[in-house]
């Protein structure tokens, strides 16, 4: 199922040194309206908090690393649950040797310098819903298109 999108506007920032990365973006996105969107960010963090979801347990397990990282990639969606704009985000991240690591992006991965970008985009709104296969919040969407 696939919804065509046309960019309205595009945003590029700087996150805030200190900052819990997903809070930030999150209400960028809540006090600038953006409820469809596209983002990127790379930068460091002082530390990170990754999920992995177990598809049998149908649950979320936290995983926190205590250390700077590099913001390899940082990519993710912004669209709508429980009537307010959420961000969606997968992150990469890696150690002074190179050493890689990456999950889904949780609260606690905490901000040294980063810079995002945003499209925002105007079309058929994502509404997440509880989709019982996976336990997940995943997109309602509306027309089967090919
Ligand atoms: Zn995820």
């Amino acid at each position: 199922m696939v919804n065509p999108y046309k960019i309205k506007n595009v945003f590029m920032g700087k996150l805030t040194h200190g900052s819990d990365i997903l809070t930030e973006l999150t209400n960028f996105c809540r006090k600038n309206e953006i409820k469809t969107g596209i983002l990127t960010a790379i930068g460091a963090v002082k530390n990170a908090a990754l999920g992995f979801y177990n598809q049998d347990e149908k649950k979320y397990y936290k995983h926190c690393i205590n250390q700077p990282l590099e913001i390899v990639s940082l990519s993710g969606n912004i669209s709508i649950k429980d009537e307010k704009p959420m961000v969606h985000s997968h992150i990469v991240l890696s150690d002074k040797d190179g050493n890689t690591v990456g999950g889904h992006l949780m609260s606690d991965t905490i901000v040294f310098a980063s810079e995002f970008w945003i499209f925002e985009l105007e079309g058929e709104r994502l509404i997440r819903g509880y989709d019982e296969v996976t336990g997940l919040p995943l997109w309602e969407m509306k027309k089967n298109r090919s």
